[in-house]
């Protein structure tokens, strides 16, 4: 069942979510959230869901960037973004690390912030422990735009939008951002920085 995606303004995008135990991880229940965030997260065509963002305060999110949704980008873009896919995968209570204290700036979105855009700087390189949908312990170390998506997405368990992050000067519209600044982020830094 596709779900709401809340936006900007609901308390619950705002607030701190809470932990869950395995048993809770382990019922039908929840594996039914699962399947439904995977059904609006792929309807939506994003890359990551948090649970806040469907209106539920669980420290659960899930990431799925499929090899389609990298066509309309070239391969020096993907380069310079450290864009690969990355498989589904569902993350529980995640404990998140920075990898070197080196952060990057790109635009990036989000769907509970629905047709706006803006430059966040974000670490480079992360390590995150979390329980994957089985309730077992995992640990990944990522980089590049995978690095991006585990901090935001950790982001919205710990109650923060990117809008906290981003460099407030070059928040804009996506279609703006389509339009004119897609293929020359360095040029839209330089005319509305710092
Ligand atoms: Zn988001």
């Amino acid at each position: 069942m596709k779900l709401e995606i809340v936006q900007a303004g609901e308390a619950v995008l705002r607030q701190v979510a809470r932990p869950l135990a395995v048993d809770e991880i382990q019922s039908p229940q929840l594996q039914q959230t699962i399947a439904d965030m995977l059904e609006t997260l792929r309807q939506a065509t994003g890359v990551g869901l948090a649970a806040p963002q469907v209106g539920l305060s669980l420290q659960l999110a899930i990431i799925e960037d499929r090899e389609q949704y990298q066509s309309s980008w070239n391969p020096e873009q993907l380069r310079e973004r450290g864009r690969v896919p990355v498989g589904f995968h569902v993350l529980i209570n995640p404990q998140l690390e920075m990898d070197g204290d080196e952060k990057i700036d790109f635009f990036e979105g989000c769907l509970s912030v629905a047709g706006y855009t803006a430059d966040v700087p974000r670490y480079r390189r992360v390590r995150v422990r979390y329980l994957d949908q089985h309730g077992q312990s995992q640990q990944v170390t990522a980089e590049g735009w995978y690095a991006r998506i585990l901090q935001h997405e950790i982001d919205h368990l710990n109650g923060a939008l990117y809008v906290d992050r981003m460099k407030s000067r070059t928040f804009m519209t996506l279609k703006n951002y389509t339009d004119r600044w897609r293929n020359s982020e360095a040029d839209a830094r330089r005319i509305f920085g710092p």
